[in-house]
């Protein structure tokens, strides 16, 4: 090849690029052009770095061909495991047609035909499909059509607030993160945000309220009617995590917590946002967590698992109820003035189509149970670890809380790294996994199979040990050679 370009003044040579980076070459790059997310960059420049160059099943090879189990599902998204022959072939029959065509003004087949199934599975209700890229969009989405719905019904047009779970993570785009209260992701942005109202997060093991259940009958859910009943006639919607508030470290709601929220939205007349960007398909054990309480919100964001882990796609569910709160003469402006570029991009629909039709072919759900109660089991020797606080466990999302001190349940300071410091050592051993603080997080693939779990679970046990017992349990070399490379079931 003998063609060159031009870029900032200088020409370079396409030979150049085509020719085959050393892994070294690769590692220099990455330290000199990217900015990682979520990622303290000065640690990152100093340190060495895993760079994935392939994954089959729930493993993923580095360019060096150390081989990893993919224990957090390539952040929360890998449904049938890594290079899944259906959904390659579908994505690559999709490309045959066309990879890209707008949805503004314009259809296209993939997106139409994915709607139909997501509305066939979402919880009853919802009706309409509203296509983005990302969870955080999906969220955007459902705030502002929230806002509009009321605003054009007329004589509601004071409810313009939200009112959201003090430890929520929605997502990173200004109006998702305004819903949220992760201190340590969003303080610095408060300036920037819209005012929106908390109720505590039902985080039993460190209860807000102070009390204990059984006995505290759900005390917190009382605490949250009395926040909602004074902002009702303010407030345009509340929006949830349903089950397991993932970011927050995996907080679990008592069970009937999500149905009374549902009732309380109902009674005092707010849309009940329900955002199942990390619980949708399948993690916890139902296609989606509302199921587990019988509930149907108004609207459902989904994300993440959407397309098996495949390709960038979100939706935005709601009612057909919302849907025709938007209709009108063109010139009463009743429309949602809101698209994102890629919206219903037909390459991520084709992987969705093709992710969900797995699910009923492989009975994915019905193999998921069996798995859940193994993983169960496999936890159980964790709660008796000197420096494990909790254990929460909800499917397939599982979150280990590290404490200084198990008797009064002090955490260890963030500053020391502990939950950082245990996934190095898990790495080391052939697992990727990421923290969230001192909550190890375990969100390994639905396909996984169960000599792979239980390697996990060995690993994680030793690498919670070496760090909080500060020992070294034996030796670590050579541990990851035999990983096996097979599929995931
Ligand atoms: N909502 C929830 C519950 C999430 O867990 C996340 C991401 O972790 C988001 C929204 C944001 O999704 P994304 O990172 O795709 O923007």
């Amino acid at each position: 090849m003998s063609e060159t370009f031009r870029k900032d003044g200088r020409i370079l040579s396409a030979n150049r690029s085509v020719k085959r980076p050393s892994p070294r070459r690769i590692e220099h790059l990455d330290k000199k052009y990217i900015w990682h997310p979520f990622t303290q960059m000065q640690d990152w420049e100093q340190e060495r770095q895993i760079i994935i160059k392939s994954g089959k099943g729930c493993v993923l090879t580095d360019i060096h061909g150390k081989r990893y189990i993919d224990g957090v599902s390539s952040l929360w998204v890998t449904v049938h495991g890594h290079r899944k022959k259906e959904i390659d072939l579908a994505v690559s029959a999709q490309l045959r047609k066309i990879a890209h065509s707008t949805l503004l003004g314009l259809s296209n087949v993939p997106a139409i035909l994915l709607a139909e199934k997501l509305v066939a599975l979402a919880p009853r209700r919802l009706s309409r499909v509203f296509y983005s890229d990302s969870g955080s969009t999906a969220v955007e989405i459902a705030l502002k059509i929230a806002f509009q719905y009321w605003q054009q019904k007329g004589r509601l047009k004071s409810k313009t607030g939200f009112i959201s779970l003090k430890d929520a993570y929605h997502g990173d785009t200004i109006g998702s993160v305004s819903v949220g209260g992760i201190d340590l992701f969003h303080q610095m942005y408060r300036p920037l945000l819209f005012p929106t109202t908390k109720i505590e997060s039902p985080y039993c093991y460190r209860c807000p309220l102070g009390k204990t259940r059984p006995a505290c009958r759900l005390a917190c859910a009382d605490a949250a009617e009395a926040t909602i009943r004074k902002q009702s006639a303010n407030t345009a919607a509340l929006i949830i995590e349903p089950l397991v508030q993932g970011a927050a470290g995996m907080l679990l709601q008592p069970p009937g917590y999500l149905r009374k929220i549902r009732q309380l939205c109902t009674k005092y007349n707010l849309l009940m946002i329900a955002d199942e960007v990390a619980t949708g398909f399948g993690r916890t054990g139902t296609l989606f967590a509302c199921e587990h309480e019988s509930v149907a919100p108004d609207i459902l964001c989904v994300a993440k698992g959407i397309t098996g882990g495949y390709l960038p796609l979100a939706a935005t569910l709601t009612t057909e109820k919302i849907y025709r709160g938007f209709l009108g003469e063109y010139r009463e402006f009743k429309t949602f003035f809101h698209g994102h570029t890629y919206t219903g991009n037909p390459l991520a629909c084709a992987a969705a189509i093709a992710s969900i039709d797995l699910f009923t072919k492989e009975k994915t759900l019905t193999k998921l149970g069996p798995k859940i109660t193994l993983l169960s089991k496999m936890l159980e020797p964790f709660m008796v670890l000197d420096h494990v606080g909790e254990v929460r466990q909800k499917g397939f999302m599982v979150g280990i809380e590290l404490v200084r001190d198990k008797k009064t349940r002090e955490p260890y300071p963030l500053e020391a790294k502990t939950g950082i410091r245990v996934t190095l050592v898990c790495r080391e051993l052939g697992l990727i996994i990421r923290p969230l603080g001192n909550v190890i997080v375990l969100m390994p693939p639905l396909s996984i199979s169960r000599g792979e779990l239980e390697r996990m679970l060995r690993i994680v046990q030793r690498a919670i040990r070496e760090i909080t017992e500060s020992k070294s349990i034996g030796r670590r070399s050579n541990q990851t050679a035999n990983i096996p490379s097979r599929n995931c079931e």
